[in-house]
C-alpha cells in the first residue's frame, strides 16, 4: 500500500511510472528494481513501523503497488491474480444479510464465485444485465459491482450515472476495468468507490505471470482490503510482482499500439462478409459507442466477432498465423477464442478478439486472409 502521489494531474502518468523509483535512489543502487524473497526481516526491539514478516510486508510488492497507484491516482493494494482482487473487494465489503448485485454477462467466475460462496455466508446475490444496469433501482443492494466493457459480450453502462446512484442509495460500487486498463478508463475519477482489475492481462502484457490489484481513495475499505490480504494468506509472490511491476513499464507503449491497431481493424471486420455482426465500441455502429465517448479514453484492444457457427469460428482461429488460441487477453502476441466454449451466454460463432502488438498492417492482412478463407 502506498500514498497516492501529488499534483499527479499536471504530470504525465506514463513519465511519471518510469522515474518515481529512479528519484529515491542512492548512489549505487540499482536502477531496475531488485526481487526481494525474504519470509524474515531483521527486527530486534520494538517491531512497529518496519517491515516484519512476509507474508504482511514486501518490497517488491510495495514498489509495485506505488507504480500502481501512480497509475490509478489512487492507494492499491497488489493481489496474486484478478479473482483475490475482487474476492479480497467483495470479503472487505460484503457480510451476512448483504446484498450483491452482480452482471450476468460479465467474467463468469466472479458470478459463480458469489453464487457458491459468498451466498453460503448470507450473501443475497442478484445478476442483471450490463445494459440493464441502466434500469437503476440501487437502493436495493448494499453492492455493485460492475463490468463495463463486460467481458466477453463488450456491453457498457454509465459508470458516472451508476457511481453516482449507488452513492446515494447509500452502497458501494465497485468496477472491474480488466478490460481497458487506468490508461484506458478511470472508474475512481467517474465516482466509482473501488477499482479491480486482473493485471494478468495487458498489464503483465507478456502472458507469463497471474496478478491483480484494488484500488480505492476510500481509508476504510482499503484497510480492510489489506487486512483481508494478510490475514486470507492470498499474498502475491515476489517474482510475480516485479514481473508484472516490469510489465508496467511497457503498458503505456503496448496498450496504445494495441488500441491503434483495434480501431484500424475492427472497421474491416466489421464490412468483411464472412463476419455476420461486430462489436466494438469504437465502431459508429456499435449500440454502447456514444457511451463510450463519454467515459473512455480508448475503445481498447478486444474486438467480438460472430462468424455464423461453431466451425467456422474455430477454423477462422486455427488457421490465422497471427493468433494465438487461448483463453486470456491482452498479451502481446494477439488471441481468440470462442467463449461459448465456456458456457458465456454469446453465439456460438462469436469469437473475442485480442489484439496484440504485431505490426498492424501485418496482422490485418493475416486476419483478411483467414476471413476470405470461409465461405461468406
Ligand atoms: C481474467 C479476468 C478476471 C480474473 O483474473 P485472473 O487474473 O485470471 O484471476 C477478472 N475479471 C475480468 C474482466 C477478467 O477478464
Amino acid at each position: 500500500m502506498s500514498e497516492t502521489p501529488k499534483d499527479l494531474n499536471s504530470l504525465n502518468r506514463a513519465a511519471e511510472l518510469l522515474h518515481h523509483r529512479g528519484q529515491g535512489l542512492s548512489k549505487g543502487d540499482p536502477i531496475a528494481l531488485p526481487i526481494t524473497t525474504s519470509s524474515m526481516f531483521h527486527l530486534p526491539g520494538d517491531p512497529t513501523g518496519t517491515p516484519g514478516y512476509g507474508r504482511v510486508d514486501n518490497p517488491t510488492w510495495e514498489a509495485l503497488e506505488d507504480a500502481l497507484a501512480i497509475l490509478e491516482d489512487a492507494p492499491c493494494v497488489a493481489l496474486p491474480s484478478g479473482m483475490a482482487a475482487i474476492s479480497a473487494a467483495l470479503f472487505a465489503t460484503l457480510g451476512t444479510g448483504k446484498r450483491l448485485l452482480v452482471p450476468s454477462d460479465g467474467y463468469y467466475v466472479t458470478r459463480v464465485m458469489s453464487s457458491e460462496f459468498l451466498a453460503a455466508f448470507g450473501v443475497e446475490v442478484t445478476e442483471r444485465s450490463t445494459a440493464q444496469f441502466a434500469e437503476g433501482g440501487f437502493q436495493d443492494f448494499d453492492v455493485v459491482f460492475i463490468e463495463s466493457p463486460s467481458n466477453p459480450g463488450l456491453d457498457l453502462c454509465d459508470l458516472r450515472a451508476i457511481s453516482a446512484e449507488v452513492r446515494a442509495a447509500g452502497g458501494i460500487s465497485i468496477v472491474d476495468n480488466t478490460t481497458l486498463t487506468p490508461f484506458g478508463q478511470r472508474p475512481l475519477d467517474l465516482g466509482a468507490d473501488v477499482v479491480v482489475a486482473s493485471d494478468t492481462k495487458a498489464p503483465g502484457g507478456h502472458s507469463d505471470l497471474l496478478m491483480g490489484h484494488v484500488a480505492t481513495r476510500n481509508p476504510e475499505i482499503l484497510a480492510r482490503i489489506k487486512n483481508w490480504r494478510k490475514m486470507s494468506g492470498a499474498i502475491p509472490s515476489p517474482h510475480a510482482a516485479w514481473a508484472l511491476y516490469r510489465g508496467l513499464e511497457t503498458l503505456e507503449l503496448r496498450f496504445t499500439r494495441m488500441c491503434d491497431t483495434a480501431d484500424m481493424i475492427a472497421p474491416v471486420l466489421a464490412a468483411h462478409p464472412a463476419v455476420q455482426s461486430t462489436r466494438f465500441p469504437g465502431l459508429p455502429t456499435d449500440p454502447a459507442h456514444n457511451l463510450s465517448a463519454t467515459q473512455m479514453a480508448r475503445f481498447g484492444f478486444l474486438i467480438g466477432i460472430d462468424l455464423g457457427s461453431e466451425e467456422r469460428a474455430e477454423r477462422f482461429i486455427n488457421q490465422s498465423r497471427y493468433l494465438r488460441p487461448a483463453t486470456s487477453f491482452g498479451g502481446v502476441h494477439s488471441s481468440a477464442e470462442r467463449r461459448s466454449r465456456w458456457g458465456d451466454d454469446v453465439p456460438a460463432g462469436y469469437v473475442r478478439l485480442s489484439v496484440g502488438c504485431e505490426p498492424p498492417e501485418a496482422l490485418l492482412q493475416d486476419l483478411s486472409d483467414s476471413l476470405d478463407l470461409l465461405d461468406p
